[in-house]
């Protein structure tokens, strides 16, 4: 892949990486039903042994809830932002949009009503997620989808005009959010001003649906790289395309590979300059 030059060059010098990644469709296959989404024991290792690498900082940012993505991904001394970024905790972090807490039992309330909607269409699904309400349809018909699409919008669009929530549209999916602007971008401003990331940390974002892209904007701002996971529909703001959550694991084993070899270069510069010193 021609990425592989440049990030090697990209990634020379640097001490510090900060690699984020969406959980659905990038490190886990997307499943027809959400609740049977597995990241592959593979990916886990790779994770592990990426974190065991000196300054690299891991995070997974994802439209689940927190409690549910952690518990999905499963490995201590990461970085977890839930619900898009209205949640997030490790590293000794620990934030909830005040937003989210303000328009909770409202959108609650919302999730409830949408239950009765999607209740005679095969294969929907309500998720409420804490703070935030997903509304799934992969597993409906084709010949399905426009009508139930139209049930929700009569219940959703008089709230959304009304400014009491926020609509987002994802793969076969709709979000109910609260209605500020804040998301997936605006979680990684928030964590690059905590400063828990040395300075001149190199940033890389993986994602593959289109809540993913106001991270790519995030990222990109700060000089990192960022990639798509999948087909797209859309036009993305990615810098690389990768095929599946098979060749995400690849590519973070490549990355690995990399680290191994810079800090084996770093290493060898510095007792390079200690025998020199020496002479
Ligand atoms: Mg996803």
């Amino acid at each position: 892949m021609a990425v592989w030059p440049k990030l090697a060059e990209q990634l020379k010098g640097r001490t510090a990486w900060v690699i984020l990644c969406d959980f659905d469709g990038t490190l886990a296959p997307i499943v027809l039903r959400p609740e049977k989404a597995r990241m592959p024991a593979r990916t886990r290792q790779l994770l592990r042994r990426l974190l065991a690498h000196r300054g690299v900082f891991l995070g997974v940012i994802s439209g689940r809830s927190l409690r549910d993505v952690r518990g999905r991904v499963g490995i201590p001394g990461l970085i977890y932002a839930g619900n898009h970024g209205f949640e997030l905790a490790g590293r000794g972090l620990r934030f909830t949009h005040p937003a989210a807490i303000q328009h909770r039992s409202y959108l609650r309330k919302i999730c409830r009503k949408l239950e009765k909607v999607v209740a005679g269409t095969h294969g929907s699904q309500v998720e409420w997620k804490d703070l935030t309400a997903s509304v799934h349809w992969r597993g409906v018909k084709a010949s399905e989808r426009g009508a139930l699409k139209r049930r929700l919008a009569t219940v959703l669009a008089p709230e959304e005009a009304a400014g009491r929530l926020r609509l987002t549209r994802g793969l076969c999916v709709l979000e109910i959010r609260p209605p500020v602007d804040w998301g997936k971008g605006a979680v990684i401003d928030w964590l690059l001003d905590q400063g828990i990331f040395p300075k001149g940390s190199f940033l890389i974002f993986i994602g593959d649906d289109r809540t993913d892209e106001e991270a790519y904007r995030a990222v990109a701002r700060e000089g990192g790289l960022t990639a798509r996971v999948g087909p797209c529909a859309w036009r993305s703001r990615a810098q690389y395309q990768l095929r599946d959550p098979e060749e995400v694991q690849a590519w973070l084993q490549a990355v690995m590979r990399m680290l191994a070899r810079s800090a084996r270069q770093h290493k060898k510069e510095e007792s390079d300059e200690l025998v020199s010193r020496g002479d």
